[in-house]
């Protein structure tokens, strides 16, 4: 006991590896670190700060609410719920709304409505949910196992059964994995995916592949659910990402932009699927008023300040700056992928690696995040300025002369 020299200078577990900075104040795309620092901040907490930091409209609408009531338990009605389950439904093509607290959460409800779903309608006894290799889903059991990336599993198998992959974007592999699955009976009870792949590097889908996804889908009544915790509200350039694929999946997760930096998920549901029944699943906090006024004021917001728009013409903005910057390094740099305000840099093999140009980003007073480790994410918030763009692009570009100097 006692201060040794080898005693952690942290009583936090060492499950993150975090960057030295202390951030102890947000305002719209800026943050201040402990030493009054400022940053450029193209992640938003990873896709969640939708409306930047401390926005006056959230702030306010915030502590309306704690003034009034912050949780209830879902033992008693929450109106704040109903108001955003009214506002989703009627903005997208669901019908009803189950809240929780975060992505991975809204995916094991999504799990469990799809396996409710195999045994109820289709008589299924071991259900199998298809999903996409360089997915990610979360990390919890359940979505761990649903993650095609073998790294997430390492540790800590053996994982949930009823998971089986195929590869993003191709279309023979999925009917191959699709017709093994069936040919030992009817098997299949949903395909989970995202419609672009963010964690996995930025993959955005292709509009024939998720066109056949829901042919096959129509033809063997399995459910197509989109995980849209990092696509949806907004992000894309479109309300939700299926807007980008010209289909409509059967039910989608939400959770990182939705709440504006508060926790909140929700697995939206088409009417015929609302399979699940009082006793089937709950959570404590899922949906209380605090998470759910925030919900509201992000999406009344978004509409209001026309955001998705606007999300839409920066989006093309940062690819237009982001594509000079390409060609000014041709040999570092390989091109750029993404939708709206998710976007990203692709970077050569063998040269420069994300881990490293986050780090002298963020030495030059940027923020932006990898995924994996030849893609760095631009994920600003959608109220983001085109000024703050090009400062931010213009830091990029200095962060990447220093390493290559
Ligand atoms: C971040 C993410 C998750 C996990 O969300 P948590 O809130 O961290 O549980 C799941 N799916 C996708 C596509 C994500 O980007």
């Amino acid at each position: 006991m006692g201060s040794s020299p080898t005693a952690p200078t942290t009583r936090v577990m060492n499950t993150y590896a975090r960057l030295p900075l202390e951030i102890v104040k947000g305002k719209g795309a800026w943050i201040q670190d402990l030493k009054g620092n400022n940053y450029l901040d193209a992640v938003a907490g990873i896709a969640t700060c939708t409306l930047g930091h401390s926005d006056r409209v959230m702030n306010w609408y915030l502590n309306k609410q704690l003034n009034k009531i912050q949780h209830t338990s879902n033992l008693y009605q929450v109106p704040e719920q109903e108001a955003l389950a009214a506002w989703i439904t009627t903005h997208s093509c669901f019908d009803k709304v189950f809240f929780c607290n975060s992505g991975a959460e809204a995916n094991e409800a999504a799990i469990k409505l799809a396996r409710k779903h195999a045994h109820q309608v289709r008589g299924i006894e071991r259900p199998v949910i298809l999903t996409a290799e360089a997915g990610f889903h979360g990390r919890t059991l359940a979505t761990i196992s649903a993650t095609g990336q073998s790294k997430y599993h390492r540790g800590f198998e053996p994982m949930v059964n009823g998971f089986r992959f195929f590869a993003y974007n191709n279309i023979s592999s999925f009917n191959s994995l699709l017709a093994a699955t069936e040919s030992e009976g009817p098997r299949v009870a949903a395909i989970l995916i995202e419609p672009l792949q963010g964690e996995g590097g930025v993959n955005p889908g292709d509009v024939v592949f998720f066109k056949h996804l829901r042919e096959c889908c129509d033809a063997y009544n399995i459910l197509l659910i989109f995980d849209e915790v990092q696509t949806g509200v907004g992000r894309s350039g479109e309300l939700w990402g299926y807007n980008k694929l010209g289909i409509e999946p059967d039910a989608f997760t939400l959770a990182k932009g939705l709440g504006g930096g508060i926790p909140i998920g929700a697995l939206a549901i088409k009417q015929k699927h609302d399979l699940l029944c009082p006793g089937d699943h709950a959570s404590t906090f899922g949906g209380n008023p605090f998470a759910c006024r925030a919900g509201l004021t992000v999406m009344k917001e978004l509409e209001r300040r026309n955001l998705t728009h606007h999300a839409k013409r920066m989006g093309r903005l940062l690819q237009e700056l982001l594509t000079e910057l390409v060609k000014s390094y041709p040999e570092h740099l390989e091109g750029l992928r993404g939708w709206g305000l998710l976007q990203g840099l692709i970077l050569k093999k063998g040269g420069l690696t994300a881990p490293v140009l986050v780090k002298q980003a963020m030495l030059e007073k940027l923020l932006i995040v990898p995924a994996g480790l030849e893609v760095v994410r631009f994920l600003p918030p959608l109220t983001i300025k085109p000024c703050e763009l090009r400062e931010a692009v213009r830091r990029l570009e200095r962060a990447i002369q220093l390493l290559l100097d």
